[in-house]
């Protein structure tokens, strides 16, 4: 990587590991670095063309790009997409969203700060029965199916915010551990 996509990789790192040291060794980073290498090259750009250079969906900081896990699983040319997708969701959607945001800087190389792209996903390959939801899967990504009987408002639980400094314009994430909200004591943005 060159010192600019560095550059880049350490904020957008800061925007998806709030919690994590940002370290050039981190497997983390070699993944979103291999889904950047795909997503970037002509055969990825042909299948995935939402993420091509002048998708209205790389253009904005804050976008959602939603990618169907089946397609995923036929085309990233390595295995377990999905197990690994299942079994560490947050971990590994994060990674996504770090290579399509790497890639939407890549399109637009002079954004300041550099654009955020957010990635969600959907279409398992296995639709997971009501009754095999138990303790053993949280954390873990499902897919259900069902006839809504009844709707109430949600409550939403928030895991993470962005809190932009007043004094450098700079905005810091900060990871709520169990949706408990806490306003950061200071700015991590170094002087
Ligand atoms: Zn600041």
């Amino acid at each position: 990587m060159t010192d600019e996509e560095i550059r880049i990789c350490h904020f957008l790192w800061s925007q998806f590991f709030p919690k994590d040291v940002f370290i050039l060794q981190d497997n983390r980073l070699s993944l979103a670095g291999v889904l950047y290498d795909y997503f970037r090259s002509d055969e990825g750009l042909q299948r995935f063309p939402i993420l091509a250079n002048g998708s209205p969906a790389m253009s904005k900081s804050g976008n959602i790009v939603s990618l169907s896990v089946q397609e995923l699983t036929e085309h990233l040319p390595f295995d377990d997409v999905e197990s690994i997708l299942t079994t560490s969701p947050q971990e590994v959607i994060a990674c996504y969203s770090l290579a399509i945001s790497r890639l939407a800087n890549t399109w637009t190389p002079y954004a300041d700060p550099p654009l955020v792209i957010h990635v969600s996903v959907h279409s398992l390959s296995t639709i997971t029965p009501f009754s095999d939801i138990k303790s053993s899967t949280v954390g873990q990504l499902v897919c259900i199916e069902g006839h809504v009987v009844r709707v109430t408002c949600g409550s939403p639980l928030m895991i993470q915010g962005g809190f932009k400094c007043a004094k450098c314009q700079q905005t810091n994430m900060v990871y709520f551990e169990d949706g408990i909200y806490d306003v950061p004591p200071q700015c991590k943005t170094k002087k």
